[in-house]
């Protein structure tokens, strides 16, 4: 496994790779890797020859209160998971490396950035495409591989691709979940141990929405409704959206026909915490995770 924090370091590298035939697999980090992020190696090694993974927390997609400064970082621990995973190339670049020269020119997809997530933290989806767009400049994949636990990115991510022509397949990874149902995040490490039970609310909210569904309830609304009551019934979850709408247009649905996209943001204390699930008619059941 070959470790770098410079650019060219890639160029060279992946141009080497190119040339011998290889399909070059993407998948792009925050580090303080899970299972989760392990997940997306399994898939883009499935997809590709040569499978790079980018650890770098990225400055520009955090708000000026958001946690940039203690985000959980562990270099070591992280290249050690991934070398037992098999992953061929890890680019783990410095702030300075990403970001030479103030930056002037920026990648920001239009109204699908302005709900949800993107609703509550102005500016975090500019900062997404952008470093990605650095990413799919500098790697330039013939894949890279997004969880469907960040539902909106996956969204926002494909429509960039698609609007800016970048010649990348964007695949979408089932969402990695602890035993007892509360996806897999870096951010899980702030819970402490009262806040972690709490959490499970989360995913429990999700499943009381996917009965609903398997019952037959269209009404998004109703779903909505009672997603909130679940959430609502723990006192230490402040709950910030529940939204059910289209997981490729994110446009609000007022009744569920073939897809739905069940988004939920919470505050566990001050932990913010995000999940969903993805309804498909044709499977009358949930796809992408097992809750
Ligand atoms: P992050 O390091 O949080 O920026 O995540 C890097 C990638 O891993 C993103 O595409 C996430 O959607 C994905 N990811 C994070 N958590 C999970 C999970 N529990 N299951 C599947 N993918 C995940």
């Amino acid at each position: 496994m070959i470790v770098t924090d410079k650019i060219s370091d890639i160029r060279n590298i992946i141009k080497e790779q190119k040339l011998s035939g290889k399909k070059i697999g993407l998948v792009p980090t925050m580090g303080y890797l899970h299972e989760g992020h392990l997940s997306l190696v399994r898939i883009s090694k499935k997809h590709s020859d040569f499978v790079a993974v980018s650890i770098f927390v990225n400055p520009i997609q955090f708000g000026p209160n958001e946690d940039f400064d203690r985000y959980p970082r562990d270099l070591e621990r992280d290249l050690k998971l991934l070398e037992k995973e098999g992953c061929d190339l890890v680019f783990a670049p410095s702030v300075e490396e990403m970001y030479p020269s103030e930056l002037l020119t920026t990648v920001n997809v239009d109204k699908i950035t302005d709900k949800l997530c993107g609703a509550f933290r102005p500016g975090h989806f500019k900062g997404v495409t952008t470093v990605v767009a650095k990413l799919f400049n500098i790697f330039t994949p013939d894949i890279a591989v997004f969880g469907q636990k960040d539902a909106q990115q996956v969204a926002v991510i494909k429509k960039m691709v698609e609007d800016l022509n970048f010649p990348v397949e964007i695949i979408k990874a089932p969402i990695v979940r602890e035993v007892d149902g509360l996806a897999m995040s870096s951010r899980n490490v702030y819970l402490n141990s009262e806040e972690r039970k709490a959490a499970l609310i989360l995913s429990k909210s999700l499943k009381e929405a996917e009965k609903l569904l398997l019952n037959g309830e269209r009404n998004a609304n109703t779903i909505i409704k009672k997603v909130n009551e679940v959430l609502n019934s723990e006192p230490l979850c402040k709950v910030q959206y529940v939204s059910c709408v289209h997981p490729d247009t994110l446009e609000d649905l007022t009744y569920i026909k073939d897809k739905a996209l069940i988004a939920i943001a919470c505050f566990i204390g001050t932990t913010r915490l995000i999940d969903n699930i993805l309804w498909e008619e044709k499977y009358n059941a949930k796809v992408y995770d097992e809750i």
